[in-house]
């Protein structure tokens, strides 16, 4: 009885010790890179019971390879203000995996931005990307450079610039990059026009998230938020509750955001606070998100513009505080590590009955772990947000088909890979021995397809 417990202990050890081994590695050799520690010590540690199945992972040291990007690009990106003063950004692409299609993943203007940043960013999407069934690599980017408060044609200028050396690194068949915190249509308009004119040609699919004139997807704009409600309702669905009736927290007030708030509200539900980096709104009455986008998407303003609208309305400074408002659904919409441990127990205070992450891993690991102990249903970013990749990949279907599908194709198609996206990661779940648990079942689903396409093609 003994041995044979020894016996069946030793691959789970073994599997344990090279996780654990890995970790220490990436982190000696990625020193000050700790938002890319952090992404890959949660992917790695749920991934034991992959390791233990199919040791050849181990064999073929797949996790060592997958943990190092192919490629890693950073540049300057010199820029003129409106005064004629000389500017200078730091640029980056992370080019993270390729075997299972062209790289893919956003770029991201914002003063936080850098090596690790972009890292965690990139090794993210290599699984997400995995998950929605299509043909899409891993990749990230972005840069330093901060929009608030620029003129528009400072913002082209920049864009212009930025795609000047970007444009030596990216195709359609090779890398496509889209917008992400700090780049929308716009920025999206001004690199492609960039692109256009440095190669002398019109190669629609360099870049998703175009405006729909000129080679965009209907349904790419509200893909993330919408896809990210398809998905947290499915998993409502299995314990027999929906958004309808509930009351919903969104933070953020971005692209993401406003279309999980506007599916939310089309589904029943009742969405009372929102946020900017300034603060955050709680409305009693439910937000108004035609305030919303006008203050967001047409005026560029302050969130805290809301309250002179809507007097019952309150505006609190810091966005953290957010989290205190009781809710039945909380969706992080804004940026990574915005929800700790402290606004998880909050949270689980009030009673909340289901987590859905929309920004990119906006739980700390500690959060993650008051939400599991809880039994709060939690849904994990890299599943959770993939629509709007998903949908890009559509934008690049539909490029290089050069049609263009009507606004309801494409959310019929992106409702079908959400509920796919969950029914794989219960499953995966349910195969790995972890029942339930969507963090784990997403991240075993993501890393299979990756891992063994990167075993069919070899040691390259
Ligand atoms: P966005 O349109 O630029 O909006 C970002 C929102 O988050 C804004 O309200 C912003 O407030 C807030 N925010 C940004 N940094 C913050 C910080 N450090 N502290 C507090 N609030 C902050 O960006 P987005 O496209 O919605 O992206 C939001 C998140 O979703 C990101 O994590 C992104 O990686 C993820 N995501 C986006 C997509 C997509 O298709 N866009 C897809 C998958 C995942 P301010 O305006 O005050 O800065």
């Amino acid at each position: 009885m003994k041995v044979l417990e020894e016996m069946k202990a030793t691959p789970l050890q073994n599997a344990k010790d090279y996780v654990d081994r890995l970790i220490k590695y990436v982190e000696e050799r990625n020193p000050n890179e700790l938002e890319f520690q952090q992404a890959v010590k949660e992917v790695l540690h749920s991934l034991v019971p992959v390791l233990v199945k199919n040791p050849t992972y181990i064999k073929q040291a797949i996790l060592d390879r997958i943990v190092e990007p192919e490629r890693f690009i950073s540049f300057r990106v010199p820029w003129v203000d409106d005064n004629g003063n000389v500017k200078v950004n730091r640029g980056y692409r992370v080019q993270f995996n390729s075997a299972i299609g062209p790289y893919k993943g956003g770029l991201r203007f914002h003063p936080s931005v850098n090596t690790s940043i972009v890292k965690f960013l990139g090794f993210e999407q290599i699984f997400k990307n995995s998950l929605t069934g299509q043909p899409i690599g891993g990749a990230k980017g972005g840069s330093d450079f901060d929009p608030k408060g620029k003129s528009d044609m400072e913002i082209m200028r920049f864009c212009q610039s930025f795609m000047t050396e970007l444009s030596k690194h990216i195709g359609p068949d090779t890398d496509v990059p889209a917008g992400d915190i700090g780049v929308g249509a716009r920025e999206i308009g001004y690199m492609f026009g960039q692109y256009k004119k440095l190669k002398g040609a019109y190669e629609a699919g360099i870049l998703t998230g175009k405006g729909i004139g000129y080679g965009g997807s209907l349904g790419r704009k509200e893909a993330t938020g919408y896809g990210l409600v398809y998905f947290v309702e499915e998993m409502l669905k299995d314990k027999d509750l929906s958004f309808s009736a509930s009351t919903v927290v969104v933070s953020g007030s971005g692209n993401v955001s406003i279309y999980a708030m506007e599916k939310a509200m089309q589904l029943g539900a009742k969405v009372v606070a929102c946020s900017d980096s300034s603060g955050y709104i709680y409305d009693p009455n439910g937000i108004n998100l035609d305030t919303i986008k006008q203050l967001k998407e047409v005026e560029n303003k302050r969130i805290y513009e809301y309250v002179k609208v809507h007097p019952d309305s309150t505006f609190k400074v810091g966005c953290a505080g957010i989290w205190s408002v009781p809710c039945d659904i909380a969706l992080p919409c804004a940026t990574q590590n915005e929800l700790d441990k402290e606004a998880a127990v909050m949270l689980v205070e009030n009673e909340v009955k289901a987590v859905g992450e929309g920004a990119n891993m906006p739980s700390t690991q500690e959060a993650i772990d008051v939400f599991i102990e809880n039994n709060v249903l939690f849904a994990p970013a890299k599943a959770a947000n993939a629509g709007g990749v998903a949908v890009s990949a559509l934008e690049m279907a539909q490029n290089s088909a050069r049609l263009a599908w009507t606004e309801a194709e494409v959310d019929e198609k992106l409702q079908i890979i959400m509920k796919d996206i969950y029914s794989k990661s219960v499953k995966a779940s349910s195969e790995y021995g972890v029942e339930g648990n969507i963090v784990v079942g997403a991240n075993i689903a993501g890393f299979v397809r990756v891992a063994d396409a990167m075993i069919e093609q070899g040691v390259i």
